[in-house]
């Protein structure tokens, strides 16, 4: 997407990871409930009833959504609430937690803080590809094991994790099993009973929806506590007055991504980012973070698809992270950005430290790699000529940071 500045630069904005626009029919959809329709969903009279028929009408989306029973979707405040609530509503002392290396900081940082509480977890490494192997889930299981948590789609590389494969395997265990589906949702179509989970979180700003909105999917007899106590709101599963407007963006940007997904536009995506990536990688001493499918893990599972690119591991449609030798990715970003163009040089709820990403440090790059690595996530209005600008800019930054790094001096380690 190309927008307008306040420097009045065209903007081309490659970080729909970090999050995105609403789409202008979500922008409608909201309109109303925020000022004639602006009743509390639990009120009695015919303002509150208007706001809870809209509320009920969001659930039935949402349930289409993740292929779910209405009185299965709870909404919430995102994908941080989503994640922490099946860490913190269903760990109790002296249970163990499996989870990946890989996981977002919503998830990584509310086990560190269960293990006070006396839960252990289990990260799971990725292989190299950025994929996780079931076995090694399996592998960790103990007695004592309650949840297993993986997320569907990494933010950072796009990779797509073999979910339904894990799903399995706790079936098998008896252990109750959440996706963090963030990354996933409008990119892959959503179906938590072939999955096989009994919790799936997903955000409404990271595909075309508002902040501060998100859904969960809790399966029907899952004994989760609320993590926010209060009123007896979405069936005393989370406490606190509905937000209307953000419900109603976010089921309407639910019903734009299912349409996405069978118009062609997540085909067209996935044509822009092999574009991208192919003309990135003409530059000498790059290449793609998330790559090289093992042999072990066989093909992907139905609905994860790779997209004809040189790529042969399963990722969602727009995302691409590359790797540029002799060159801070930081620097890059910064170059980018002056030139009019947002790109990420990692997680963005990262962004101002100078850490190197967890998720590529656990897929063995070194550091100096690490850092030299750029994500590229398209938006889902993205066009050709964002691809072709992009493309005339990167190899012009590239060769003059690369001829003035201190990387490529070698005085950085
Ligand atoms: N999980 C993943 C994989 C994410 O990428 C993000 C956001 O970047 C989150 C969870 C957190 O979602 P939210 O921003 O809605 O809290």
């Amino acid at each position: 997407m190309t927008s307008e500045g306040d420097s009045l630069v065209k903007r081309v904005y490659m970080d729909a990871n970090a999050t995105t626009p609403l789409l202008p029919e979500v922008m409608e959809a909201m309109r109303p409930y925020w000022m004639e329709r602006f009743g509390n969903a639990s009120s009695i009279h015919l303002d509150g009833q208007q706001a809870h028929a809209a509320v009920d009408r969001a659930r039935a989306t949402l349930a289409e959504f993740f292929n779910c029973h209405d009185a299965e979707v709870v909404f919430n405040s995102g994908g941080t609430e989503g994640d922490n609530t099946a860490i913190f509503g269903l760990l109790r002392p002296g249970d163990h937690f499996v989870t990946t290396s890989i996981e977002h900081s919503a998830i990584l940082a509310a086990a560190e803080r269960i293990a006070s509480h006396g839960v252990e977890t289990t990260f799971v490494a990725p292989q190299p590809s950025g994929l996780i192997d079931p076995a090694e889930i399996r592998r960790a299981l103990r007695p004592e094991t309650r949840l297993i948590s993986v997320m569907l789609a990494n933010n950072e590389t796009g990779v797509l994790q073999p979910v339904e494969e894990i799903g399995r395997i706790a079936r098998e265990a008896g252990v109750f099993f959440h996706i963090d589906a963030v990354q996933g949702a409008g990119k892959i179509p959503l179906d938590v009973r072939r999955f096989g989970c009994h919790l799936c979180s997903i955000s409404a700003h990271k595909m075309h929806g508002p902040k501060g909105v998100g859904a969960m999917f809790v399966r029907r007899g899952t004994p989760i506590e609320s993590l926010i106590v209060g009123g007896s709101h979405e069936r005393r599963r989370r406490a606190g007055t509905e937000n209307v407007p953000g419900i109603v963006g976010m089921a309407k940007a639910a019903e734009l991504a299912l349409l996405s997904l069978e118009d062609g536009t997540i085909d067209r995506v996935a044509a822009l980012r092999n574009r991208l990536e192919a003309g990135i990688l003409k530059l000498s001493g790059t290449g793609v973070n998330g790559a090289h499918l093992p042999q072990n893990l066989g093909a992907p599972a139905p609905g994860f698809r790779i997209w004809e690119s040189t790529n042969p591991v399963p990722r969602v449609a727009n995302t691409t992270n590359i790797w540029f030798d002799q060159l801070e990715g930081e620097a890059l970003v910064i170059a980018l950005d002056l030139k009019g163009f947002a790109v990420s040089g990692g997680s963005a709820c990262h962004s101002g430290a100078t850490e190197p990403s967890h998720v590529l440090m656990a897929m063995g790059l070194n550091k100096t790699r690490a850092r030299a690595s750029l994500r590229f996530s398209l938006l889902k209005t993205a066009t050709e000529a964002d691809v072709e600008n992009v493309l005339k800019v990167v190899p012009e930054a590239v060769e003059h940071l690369r001829a003035i790094s201190p990387v490529a001096a070698g005085t950085l380690g």
